[in-house]
């Protein structure tokens, strides 16, 4: 059987920085699980779908076939064949998965494919829904929050740092209204399953809440 870390959170709480730190420590898989639906989104941006009609997703999102695989580690995101990884990282693509996401023709097929990595894979998947829907039965599952201010705070010096233009108020405004729609969606919304632990980052470091894990990780295994 396969041993399997679950870590979801709101938008910004550094899910995936955290992720593949631990991954890279105890030899575990990494999944991001939200790049696979900014690919779905990056699809039906590109397939020009007005992203307000559920009906158009539904049957627009079963032409993207969208599956991963890891080049030294490094999880690759293909879409129809395209390796789409360059194309997932903008608040254009993460603001359309937000919407587009709760679409449940959207959601099957990406659960069937984590669902299965995580059967044949040791892996750590983060997202929203993990610990919840996808991998109920994981050996571990981490909530990581941290308050909106300073989620906002970290996206902004990150935007700043590739020499992005941007607005702290508008970072955050954007990052509530994120967390409302995937908190308040009728499938699958963002909730701290019961049996995980939370780590609230406001004010810890990313070594500090990276050993935090791996320290449960190894008491779990008994090393
Ligand atoms: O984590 P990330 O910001 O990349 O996720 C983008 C969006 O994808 C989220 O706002 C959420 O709507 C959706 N998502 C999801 N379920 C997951 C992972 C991401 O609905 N397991």
């Amino acid at each position: 059987m396969s041993y399997n870390v679950a870590v979801d959170g709101p938008a910004g709480a550094g899910k995936s920085t955290i992720a593949r730190a631990v991954a890279e420590r105890e030899n575990l898989i990494y999944v991001d699980t939200g790049a696979m639906y900014r690919a779905m989104a990056l699809f039906l941006l590109r397939s020009g779908v007005d992203l307000e009609d559920e009906t158009q997703i539904a049957a627009k999102c079963q032409e993207a076939k969208i599956t991963i695989r890891y080049e030294e580690g490094v999880q690759v995101v293909v879409l129809n064949g395209e390796n789409v990884n360059g194309f997932l990282r903008t608040e254009q693509v993460g603001d359309a998965a937000s919407r587009t996401s709760p679409v449940p023709e959207v959601r099957k097929n990406m659960m069937k494919l984590q669902k299965e990595l995580a059967e044949e894979n040791d892996c750590i998947m983060d997202g929203r829904d993990i610990g919840t829907r996808v991998l109920p039965d994981a050996q571990l599952k981490i909530y990581l929050t941290a308050s909106v201010e300073i989620r906002a705070r970290r996206r902004f010096e990150e935007l700043a740092a590739k020499g992005e233009i941007c607005d702290l108020a508008q970072i955050q405004a954007d990052i509530e209204e994120r967390d409302y729609r995937d908190m308040h969606r009728e499938i699958s919304p963002l909730v701290q399953a019961a049996d995980a632990i939370l780590v609230d980052t406001s004010s810890m470091g990313v070594e500090e809440v990276v050993e935090r894990i791996c320290e449960q990780i190894r008491r779990q295994k008994g090393r």
